[in-house]
Protein backbone atom coordinates (compact mmCIF):
# COMPACT_ATOMS: atom_id res chain seq x y z
CA UNK A 1 0.00 0.00 0.00
CA UNK A 2 0.92 3.51 -0.99
CA UNK A 3 0.91 6.10 2.44
CA UNK A 4 1.45 8.97 0.10
CA UNK A 5 -0.91 10.89 -2.17
CA UNK A 6 -0.60 10.73 -5.89
CA UNK A 7 -0.03 14.64 -7.78
CA UNK A 8 -4.01 13.81 -9.47
CA UNK A 9 -5.06 13.28 -5.81
CA UNK A 10 -3.98 16.47 -4.76
CA UNK A 11 -4.86 18.14 -7.53
CA UNK A 12 -8.48 16.56 -7.03
CA UNK A 13 -8.77 17.43 -3.58
CA UNK A 14 -7.35 20.94 -4.51
CA UNK A 15 -10.68 20.85 -7.06
CA UNK A 16 -12.92 20.16 -4.15
CA UNK A 17 -11.58 22.51 -2.16
CA UNK A 18 -11.88 25.57 -4.80
CA UNK A 19 -15.35 24.47 -5.06
CA UNK A 20 -16.26 24.49 -1.74
CA UNK A 21 -14.70 27.79 -1.35
CA UNK A 22 -17.10 29.09 -4.28
CA UNK A 23 -19.83 27.39 -3.37
CA UNK A 24 -20.77 27.57 0.21
CA UNK A 25 -21.92 31.22 1.38
CA UNK A 26 -20.34 33.25 4.01
CA UNK A 27 -22.24 32.37 6.59
CA UNK A 28 -22.19 28.80 6.30
CA UNK A 29 -20.57 28.08 9.79
CA UNK A 30 -23.56 30.08 11.35
CA UNK A 31 -26.34 28.44 8.89
CA UNK A 32 -24.99 25.16 9.32
CA UNK A 33 -24.46 25.18 13.01
CA UNK A 34 -27.77 26.89 14.15
CA UNK A 35 -29.48 24.02 11.96
CA UNK A 36 -27.40 21.02 11.65
CA UNK A 37 -26.79 19.35 7.96
CA UNK A 38 -30.24 17.18 8.46
CA UNK A 39 -32.47 20.17 9.28
CA UNK A 40 -35.30 21.27 6.27
CA UNK A 41 -32.85 24.26 5.15
CA UNK A 42 -30.16 22.36 5.12
CA UNK A 43 -31.66 19.93 3.05
CA UNK A 44 -33.09 21.83 0.63
CA UNK A 45 -29.49 23.99 0.47
CA UNK A 46 -28.15 20.41 -0.60
CA UNK A 47 -30.56 20.42 -3.46
CA UNK A 48 -28.66 23.31 -5.12
CA UNK A 49 -24.94 22.44 -3.73
CA UNK A 50 -25.14 19.27 -5.16
CA UNK A 51 -26.60 20.11 -8.13
CA UNK A 52 -23.86 22.60 -8.48
CA UNK A 53 -21.70 19.72 -7.84
CA UNK A 54 -23.18 17.64 -10.07
CA UNK A 55 -22.15 20.37 -12.76
CA UNK A 56 -18.37 20.57 -12.30
CA UNK A 57 -17.95 16.33 -11.97
CA UNK A 58 -17.90 16.50 -8.13
CA UNK A 59 -20.97 14.80 -6.96
CA UNK A 60 -20.45 11.11 -8.10
CA UNK A 61 -16.95 10.87 -9.83
CA UNK A 62 -16.25 7.03 -8.94
CA UNK A 63 -19.51 6.01 -10.92
CA UNK A 64 -19.68 4.66 -14.27
CA UNK A 65 -19.97 7.47 -17.00
CA UNK A 66 -23.09 5.69 -18.24
CA UNK A 67 -24.66 6.71 -15.10
CA UNK A 68 -23.48 10.19 -14.44
CA UNK A 69 -20.04 9.57 -12.75
CA UNK A 70 -16.72 10.45 -14.57
CA UNK A 71 -15.50 6.68 -13.85
CA UNK A 72 -13.08 8.16 -11.30
CA UNK A 73 -11.14 5.54 -8.76
CA UNK A 74 -12.84 4.86 -5.79
CA UNK A 75 -10.27 7.44 -4.05
CA UNK A 76 -11.81 10.25 -5.68
CA UNK A 77 -14.73 9.05 -3.85
CA UNK A 78 -13.16 9.36 -0.48
CA UNK A 79 -11.24 12.14 -0.86
CA UNK A 80 -14.55 13.73 -1.45
CA UNK A 81 -16.21 12.80 1.11
CA UNK A 82 -12.83 13.87 3.81
CA UNK A 83 -13.58 17.28 2.37
CA UNK A 84 -17.32 17.24 2.79
CA UNK A 85 -17.32 16.02 5.97
CA UNK A 86 -14.73 18.96 7.50
CA UNK A 87 -17.25 21.01 5.61
CA UNK A 88 -19.82 20.24 7.69
CA UNK A 89 -21.76 17.96 5.09
CA UNK A 90 -22.90 20.40 2.74
CA UNK A 91 -24.65 17.53 0.97
CA UNK A 92 -26.99 17.02 3.71
CA UNK A 93 -28.85 13.55 3.61
CA UNK A 94 -27.57 12.89 -0.47
CA UNK A 95 -23.95 11.56 0.90
CA UNK A 96 -26.57 8.26 1.47
CA UNK A 97 -27.23 8.53 -2.35
CA UNK A 98 -24.04 8.69 -3.59
CA UNK A 99 -22.37 6.21 -1.04
CA UNK A 100 -24.91 3.39 -1.09
CA UNK A 101 -28.39 4.12 -2.49
CA UNK A 102 -26.76 4.44 -5.99
CA UNK A 103 -24.45 1.43 -6.06
CA UNK A 104 -26.90 -0.68 -4.42
CA UNK A 105 -29.53 0.28 -7.56
CA UNK A 106 -26.65 -0.05 -9.81
CA UNK A 107 -26.24 -4.15 -8.80
CA UNK A 108 -30.03 -5.14 -7.96
CA UNK A 109 -32.04 -2.37 -9.73
CA UNK A 110 -33.93 -3.40 -13.00
CA UNK A 111 -32.99 -1.11 -15.94
CA UNK A 112 -36.20 0.76 -15.37
CA UNK A 113 -35.30 1.83 -11.57
CA UNK A 114 -31.58 2.64 -13.13
CA UNK A 115 -32.98 5.09 -15.74
CA UNK A 116 -35.76 6.35 -13.59
CA UNK A 117 -33.78 6.63 -10.30
CA UNK A 118 -29.62 6.93 -11.24
CA UNK A 119 -29.48 10.23 -13.25
CA UNK A 120 -31.39 11.90 -10.20
CA UNK A 121 -28.91 10.79 -7.73
CA UNK A 122 -26.44 12.03 -10.19
CA UNK A 123 -28.29 15.29 -10.91
CA UNK A 124 -27.85 16.05 -7.19
CA UNK A 125 -31.29 17.25 -6.77
CA UNK A 126 -33.35 14.23 -5.45
CA UNK A 127 -33.37 13.25 -1.47
CA UNK A 128 -33.46 10.06 -0.29
CA UNK A 129 -34.35 8.53 2.94
CA UNK A 130 -33.42 4.86 4.74
CA UNK A 131 -36.76 3.45 5.97
CA UNK A 132 -34.98 0.22 7.94
CA UNK A 133 -35.27 0.56 11.37
CA UNK A 134 -38.50 -0.03 14.05
CA UNK A 135 -39.19 0.34 17.20
CA UNK A 136 -38.55 -2.56 17.79
CA UNK A 137 -35.73 -3.68 15.07
CA UNK A 138 -32.93 -1.81 15.06
CA UNK A 139 -29.99 -4.26 15.65
CA UNK A 140 -32.35 -6.95 15.36
CA UNK A 141 -33.61 -5.37 11.65
CA UNK A 142 -34.46 -8.75 10.53
CA UNK A 143 -37.59 -8.72 13.86
CA UNK A 144 -38.90 -5.76 11.11
CA UNK A 145 -42.96 -5.87 11.10
CA UNK A 146 -44.06 -3.30 8.45
CA UNK A 147 -45.66 -5.49 6.12
CA UNK A 148 -46.59 -5.48 2.46
CA UNK A 149 -49.15 -7.44 1.17
CA UNK A 150 -49.37 -8.42 -2.81
CA UNK A 151 -52.40 -7.45 -4.90
CA UNK A 152 -51.98 -8.64 -8.52
CA UNK A 153 -49.40 -5.56 -9.48
CA UNK A 154 -48.92 -3.48 -6.15
CA UNK A 155 -48.34 -4.60 -2.76
CA UNK A 156 -50.05 -2.99 -0.23
CA UNK A 157 -48.02 -1.26 2.46
CA UNK A 158 -48.99 -0.78 6.54
CA UNK A 159 -46.49 -0.57 9.79
CA UNK A 160 -43.70 2.26 10.55
CA UNK A 161 -40.32 3.21 10.80
CA UNK A 162 -38.43 5.41 13.57
CA UNK A 163 -35.37 7.26 13.60
CA UNK A 164 -35.76 7.82 9.87
CA UNK A 165 -33.09 10.77 8.77
CA UNK A 166 -34.35 13.71 6.42
CA UNK A 167 -37.98 11.69 6.17
CA UNK A 168 -39.46 15.85 6.17
CA UNK A 169 -38.13 16.48 2.55
CA UNK A 170 -36.97 13.07 1.38
CA UNK A 171 -39.02 12.51 -2.11
CA UNK A 172 -38.04 8.59 -1.86
CA UNK A 173 -37.50 6.19 0.95
CA UNK A 174 -35.68 3.11 -0.01
CA UNK A 175 -38.15 0.68 2.32
CA UNK A 176 -37.72 -2.62 3.85
CA UNK A 177 -40.74 -4.72 4.27
CA UNK A 178 -41.80 -8.32 5.53
CA UNK A 179 -43.05 -9.78 2.77
CA UNK A 180 -43.55 -13.42 4.03
CA UNK A 181 -43.69 -15.42 7.30
CA UNK A 182 -39.97 -16.90 7.81
CA UNK A 183 -37.11 -14.13 9.55
CA UNK A 184 -35.66 -13.05 6.65
CA UNK A 185 -38.22 -12.61 4.01
CA UNK A 186 -37.63 -9.43 4.02
CA UNK A 187 -38.18 -6.85 0.11
CA UNK A 188 -37.33 -3.99 -0.59
CA UNK A 189 -38.94 -1.10 -2.19
CA UNK A 190 -38.53 2.26 -3.58
CA UNK A 191 -41.11 4.39 -2.41
CA UNK A 192 -42.44 8.12 -2.85
CA UNK A 193 -42.57 9.95 -0.09
CA UNK A 194 -45.43 11.78 -1.80
CA UNK A 195 -48.02 8.05 -1.82
CA UNK A 196 -51.02 8.48 -0.13
CA UNK A 197 -51.20 7.17 3.20
CA UNK A 198 -47.32 8.04 4.50
CA UNK A 199 -47.54 10.16 7.07
CA UNK A 200 -44.20 11.55 8.97
CA UNK A 201 -43.82 12.60 12.59
CA UNK A 202 -40.85 14.69 13.88
CA UNK A 203 -39.75 14.43 17.54
CA UNK A 204 -36.52 16.41 19.40
CA UNK A 205 -33.69 14.79 21.15
CA UNK A 206 -30.31 15.56 21.77
CA UNK A 207 -29.48 14.64 18.32
CA UNK A 208 -30.17 17.86 16.23
CA UNK A 209 -33.17 18.68 14.12
CA UNK A 210 -33.59 16.59 11.00
CA UNK A 211 -33.10 13.01 12.31
CA UNK A 212 -35.62 12.05 14.98
CA UNK A 213 -38.74 11.32 12.57
CA UNK A 214 -41.04 8.73 12.38
CA UNK A 215 -42.68 7.28 9.08
CA UNK A 216 -46.42 5.84 9.29
CA UNK A 217 -47.62 3.63 6.29
CA UNK A 218 -51.49 3.29 5.61
CA UNK A 219 -52.49 1.39 2.94
CA UNK A 220 -49.55 3.08 0.88
CA UNK A 221 -49.95 1.31 -2.78
CA UNK A 222 -46.83 0.43 -4.26
CA UNK A 223 -46.15 -1.17 -7.44
CA UNK A 224 -44.20 -4.41 -8.09
CA UNK A 225 -42.00 -2.92 -10.39
CA UNK A 226 -40.74 -0.51 -7.70
CA UNK A 227 -39.13 -3.63 -6.18
CA UNK A 228 -35.87 -4.09 -5.81
CA UNK A 229 -34.52 -7.70 -6.80
CA UNK A 230 -36.62 -10.66 -5.75
CA UNK A 231 -39.16 -10.88 -3.05
CA UNK A 232 -38.15 -11.86 0.09
CA UNK A 233 -34.50 -11.85 -0.84
CA UNK A 234 -33.55 -8.06 0.16
CA UNK A 235 -31.49 -9.41 2.96
CA UNK A 236 -28.26 -9.45 0.56
CA UNK A 237 -29.26 -6.24 -0.45
CA UNK A 238 -29.25 -4.95 2.58
CA UNK A 239 -25.61 -6.42 3.61
CA UNK A 240 -24.64 -5.12 0.59
CA UNK A 241 -26.16 -1.57 1.59
CA UNK A 242 -24.07 -1.87 4.70
CA UNK A 243 -21.28 -3.25 3.97
CA UNK A 244 -20.62 0.41 1.90
CA UNK A 245 -22.25 2.49 5.13
CA UNK A 246 -19.39 0.98 7.38
CA UNK A 247 -16.55 3.20 5.70
CA UNK A 248 -18.44 5.97 4.08
CA UNK A 249 -18.04 8.09 6.82
CA UNK A 250 -14.85 9.38 7.57
CA UNK A 251 -15.42 10.49 11.03
CA UNK A 252 -10.93 11.17 11.70
CA UNK A 253 -11.01 13.90 9.51
CA UNK A 254 -13.51 15.58 11.27
CA UNK A 255 -12.57 13.95 14.73
CA UNK A 256 -9.00 15.95 14.03
CA UNK A 257 -10.30 18.43 13.55
CA UNK A 258 -12.72 19.13 16.16
CA UNK A 259 -9.38 18.36 18.86
CA UNK A 260 -7.84 20.90 17.05
CA UNK A 261 -10.40 23.11 18.13
CA UNK A 262 -10.03 21.76 21.61
CA UNK A 263 -6.88 21.84 22.17
CA UNK A 264 -6.79 25.78 20.64
CA UNK A 265 -9.22 26.75 23.36
CA UNK A 266 -7.55 25.24 25.95
CA UNK A 267 -4.26 27.10 24.96
CA UNK A 268 -5.96 30.17 25.03
CA UNK A 269 -7.60 29.72 28.28
CA UNK A 270 -3.62 28.58 29.67
CA UNK A 271 -4.48 24.93 30.43
CA UNK A 272 -2.74 23.03 27.51
CA UNK A 273 0.42 23.31 29.33
CA UNK A 274 -0.94 20.10 31.52
CA UNK A 275 0.64 16.86 31.11
CA UNK A 276 -2.82 14.55 31.50
CA UNK A 277 -4.48 16.59 28.75
CA UNK A 278 -1.66 16.74 26.31
CA UNK A 279 -1.10 12.88 27.10
CA UNK A 280 -4.56 12.48 26.55
CA UNK A 281 -4.53 14.57 23.31
CA UNK A 282 -1.64 12.90 21.83
CA UNK A 283 -3.18 9.39 22.34
CA UNK A 284 -6.67 11.01 20.51
CA UNK A 285 -4.45 11.70 17.68
CA UNK A 286 -3.00 8.26 17.83
CA UNK A 287 -6.37 6.66 17.22
CA UNK A 288 -7.60 8.95 15.02
CA UNK A 289 -4.60 8.02 12.71
CA UNK A 290 -4.97 4.28 13.26
CA UNK A 291 -9.11 5.13 11.85
CA UNK A 292 -7.56 6.72 9.11
CA UNK A 293 -4.96 4.11 8.16
CA UNK A 294 -7.71 1.67 8.84
CA UNK A 295 -10.10 3.03 6.39
CA UNK A 296 -7.36 3.67 3.44
CA UNK A 297 -6.76 -0.42 4.12
CA UNK A 298 -10.28 -0.79 2.67
CA UNK A 299 -10.47 1.85 -0.01
CA UNK A 300 -7.24 0.41 -0.87
CA UNK A 301 -8.62 -3.05 -1.41
CA UNK A 302 -11.76 -2.06 -2.55
CA UNK A 303 -9.48 -0.34 -5.40
CA UNK A 304 -7.88 -3.42 -6.50
CA UNK A 305 -11.31 -5.46 -5.89
CA UNK A 306 -10.16 -7.61 -3.22
CA UNK A 307 -13.51 -9.43 -1.31
CA UNK A 308 -14.71 -7.64 1.38
CA UNK A 309 -14.05 -9.05 4.50
CA UNK A 310 -13.81 -7.63 8.04
CA UNK A 311 -11.23 -5.05 7.85
CA UNK A 312 -14.41 -2.56 6.97
CA UNK A 313 -15.80 -3.92 10.64
CA UNK A 314 -12.66 -3.09 12.48
CA UNK A 315 -11.99 0.37 10.63
CA UNK A 316 -15.43 1.36 12.04
CA UNK A 317 -14.87 -0.21 15.63
CA UNK A 318 -11.81 2.22 15.77
CA UNK A 319 -13.17 5.22 14.24
CA UNK A 320 -15.57 5.08 16.65
CA UNK A 321 -13.94 4.15 19.88
CA UNK A 322 -11.87 7.32 18.74
CA UNK A 323 -15.08 9.53 18.44
CA UNK A 324 -16.45 8.43 21.60
CA UNK A 325 -13.30 9.21 23.71
CA UNK A 326 -12.98 12.41 21.93
CA UNK A 327 -16.32 12.93 23.31
CA UNK A 328 -15.43 12.19 26.62
CA UNK A 329 -12.44 14.49 26.55
CA UNK A 330 -14.64 17.62 25.55
CA UNK A 331 -16.92 16.11 28.20
CA UNK A 332 -14.33 16.23 30.75
CA UNK A 333 -12.08 19.39 29.95
CA UNK A 334 -14.68 21.12 28.17
CA UNK A 335 -18.10 21.16 29.95
CA UNK A 336 -18.67 24.77 29.20
CA UNK A 337 -18.63 24.49 25.43
CA UNK A 338 -21.20 21.94 25.55
CA UNK A 339 -23.17 24.46 27.20
CA UNK A 340 -23.51 27.16 24.95
CA UNK A 341 -19.41 28.08 25.16
CA UNK A 342 -18.46 26.84 21.57
CA UNK A 343 -20.78 26.04 19.10
CA UNK A 344 -18.76 23.89 17.00
CA UNK A 345 -17.64 21.66 19.52
CA UNK A 346 -20.99 21.40 20.98
CA UNK A 347 -22.10 20.77 16.90
CA UNK A 348 -19.50 17.74 17.05
CA UNK A 349 -20.70 16.48 20.39
CA UNK A 350 -24.14 16.24 19.29
CA UNK A 351 -23.70 14.86 16.17
CA UNK A 352 -21.62 12.12 17.28
CA UNK A 353 -23.73 10.90 19.56
CA UNK A 354 -25.41 8.56 17.94
CA UNK A 355 -22.61 7.80 16.01
CA UNK A 356 -22.18 4.53 17.76
CA UNK A 357 -25.46 3.41 16.94
CA UNK A 358 -25.96 4.29 13.42
CA UNK A 359 -25.36 1.68 10.50
CA UNK A 360 -24.75 -0.96 13.36
CA UNK A 361 -23.29 -0.83 16.96
CA UNK A 362 -20.33 -1.50 17.77
CA UNK A 363 -20.94 -4.73 19.90
CA UNK A 364 -22.75 -5.88 16.81
CA UNK A 365 -19.56 -5.45 14.71
CA UNK A 366 -17.22 -6.76 17.44
CA UNK A 367 -19.16 -10.12 17.09
CA UNK A 368 -18.64 -9.98 13.31
CA UNK A 369 -14.85 -9.55 13.59
CA UNK A 370 -15.04 -12.35 15.94
CA UNK A 371 -17.29 -14.74 14.54
CA UNK A 372 -16.38 -14.06 10.62
CA UNK A 373 -12.64 -12.26 11.29
CA UNK A 374 -11.24 -14.96 13.74
CA UNK A 375 -13.69 -17.71 13.38
CA UNK A 376 -14.62 -18.09 16.94
CA UNK A 377 -17.99 -20.15 18.12
CA UNK A 378 -21.03 -18.10 18.27
CA UNK A 379 -21.49 -19.57 21.63
C1 LIG B 1 -29.47 9.89 14.88
C2 LIG B 1 -29.91 8.59 14.33
C3 LIG B 1 -30.24 8.52 12.98
C4 LIG B 1 -30.70 7.31 12.45
N1 LIG B 1 -31.07 7.28 11.13
C5 LIG B 1 -31.65 6.16 10.66
C6 LIG B 1 -32.21 6.16 9.33
O1 LIG B 1 -32.14 7.15 8.59
N2 LIG B 1 -32.83 5.05 8.91
C7 LIG B 1 -32.92 3.91 9.68
O2 LIG B 1 -33.48 2.92 9.22
N3 LIG B 1 -32.41 3.88 10.95
C8 LIG B 1 -31.79 4.98 11.44
N4 LIG B 1 -31.30 4.97 12.73
C9 LIG B 1 -31.51 3.79 13.57
C10 LIG B 1 -30.26 2.98 13.87
O3 LIG B 1 -29.89 2.21 12.75
C11 LIG B 1 -30.60 2.12 15.10
O4 LIG B 1 -30.71 2.99 16.20
C12 LIG B 1 -29.57 1.07 15.34
O5 LIG B 1 -29.66 0.06 14.37
C13 LIG B 1 -29.72 0.43 16.75
O6 LIG B 1 -31.01 -0.02 16.94
P1 LIG B 1 -31.83 0.35 18.27
O7 LIG B 1 -31.81 1.83 18.43
O8 LIG B 1 -33.15 -0.33 18.16
O9 LIG B 1 -30.99 -0.25 19.48
P2 LIG B 1 -30.98 -1.75 19.97
O10 LIG B 1 -30.96 -2.66 18.80
O11 LIG B 1 -32.09 -1.92 20.94
O12 LIG B 1 -29.59 -1.86 20.71
C14 LIG B 1 -29.39 -1.29 22.01
C15 LIG B 1 -28.03 -1.75 22.53
O13 LIG B 1 -28.01 -3.18 22.67
C16 LIG B 1 -26.92 -3.76 21.97
N5 LIG B 1 -27.29 -5.03 21.35
C17 LIG B 1 -28.44 -5.29 20.68
N6 LIG B 1 -28.42 -6.56 20.21
C18 LIG B 1 -27.22 -7.10 20.59
C19 LIG B 1 -26.59 -8.37 20.41
N7 LIG B 1 -27.18 -9.34 19.73
N8 LIG B 1 -25.36 -8.56 20.92
C20 LIG B 1 -24.73 -7.59 21.61
N9 LIG B 1 -25.28 -6.35 21.82
C21 LIG B 1 -26.50 -6.11 21.32
C22 LIG B 1 -26.60 -2.75 20.86
O14 LIG B 1 -25.25 -2.87 20.45
C23 LIG B 1 -26.87 -1.43 21.56
O15 LIG B 1 -25.76 -1.02 22.31
C24 LIG B 1 -30.80 6.15 13.27
C25 LIG B 1 -30.45 6.22 14.64
C26 LIG B 1 -30.02 7.43 15.16
C27 LIG B 1 -29.68 7.47 16.63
Amino acid sequence: MEFGWTPKQNEYRQRVRTALDELLPDNWDEFYVKRSYASDEAMEFSRWFCAELAKRGLLVPHWPTEYGGNAGEDWEHFILGEEMKAAGEPRGGQYMNINWIGPVLMKYGTEEQKREHLGGIASGKVIWCQGFSEPNAGTDLAALKTKAERRDDHYIVNGGKIWTSYARKADWCILLVRTGSERKDITVLLVPMNSPGIRVASYSGLVKDGHLNEVFFEDVRVPVSARVGEENRGWEIITHALSYERVGVPRYHVGLEALDMMVEKLQSEGRWDDAVIQTLAGELVAKFEAARLLTYRVVDQRVKRQPPNTDANLSRICSLEAVQDLMDFIAQFAPDALAGGHLLLDDYYRINTPAGITGGTNEIQLDLVAQRGLGLPRK
